[in-house]
């Protein structure tokens, strides 16, 4: 079976239209690591497609949570707020129910999980091999996915001890656990502008990353045109 692994497409409808026709002959199913929604200005479409998508996991992540209302904002730093504020805003109450009701990570499917911040906690970020190793006592199956920190890649750990995955494609090895970062699709932040996922092909144990290029401007003006902070705009032509 390959998997679409998908994470952090942020109510960026022009870079998950892209992904979506970029990868379409690649995968049988699909996998989202949460964050539907947030600093995008296409919630209610995104919205619509994953009601309209059959996903073997998908769970929740903080924007999605922070947006339905489940969280209060106090951890959010100033853009982030009034994006979600925003989002709340013009979110009809359907939309809203479906994102208060989206599964909490960890969520199982076909051996392989998937979380949004880490196994333990949904809002932590796994950015540097230490905490990956950290999180390797705590996971389910040998490989999970992930997302929250906008990074493509991820770590490989064996008893203890974590390192970071460089090269695409990964072959699996045994022995080995994996987390994985397939990237964001809508707001990446690894300095490549493009929008990231990758594909797992649980028979070969491969995983792959790719990226594709969308229309930036387009998901740009879209921001500066509903009065999202600024910043949300331009940060999208730097991938950062
Ligand atoms: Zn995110």
């Amino acid at each position: 079976m390959r998997y679409l692994i998908l994470s952090d497409i942020h109510a960026n409808r022009e870079a998950l239209e892209a992904v979506m026709e970029a990868a379409h002959a690649k995968y049988d199913r699909i996998v989202c690591c949460g964050d539907l929604v947030g600093y995008g200005a296409d919630p209610g479409w995104v919205i619509e497609w994953a009601r309209e998508t059959r996903f073997d996991a998908l769970v929740r992540g903080n924007h999605d949570k922070a947006c339905a209302g489940l969280d209060d904002l106090e951890w959010f730093n100033a853009s982030a707020r009034a994006s979600a504020l925003w989002t709340r805003q013009v979110l009809g109450s359907g939309e809203l129910a479906f994102l208060a009701n989206l599964a909490r990570g960890p969520v199982g499917a076909n051996g392989f999980t998937a979380v949004h911040g880490s196994p333990v906690d949904e809002d932590e970020y796994i950015l540097h091999a230490r905490e990956a190793a950290e999180a390797g006592a705590y996971l389910d199956t040998r490989v999970t996915f992930f997302g929250h920190t906008h990074l493509q890649g991820g770590f490989q750990i064996l008893r203890n001890a974590a390192r970071p995955l460089r090269m695409s494609p990964v072959e699996l090895e045994p022995d080995w656990d994996y987390l994985i970062n397939p990237g964001s699709v809508g707001q990446p932040r690894d300095g490549d502008p493009r929008a990231a996922y990758c594909i797992y092909s649980s028979e070969d144990r491969v995983v792959e990353f790719y990226r594709v290029a969308y229309d930036v401007a387009k998901a740009q003006s879209k921001i500066r045109g509903a009065g999202l902070p600024r910043s949300l705009a331009d940060r999208l032509a730097r991938g950062a």
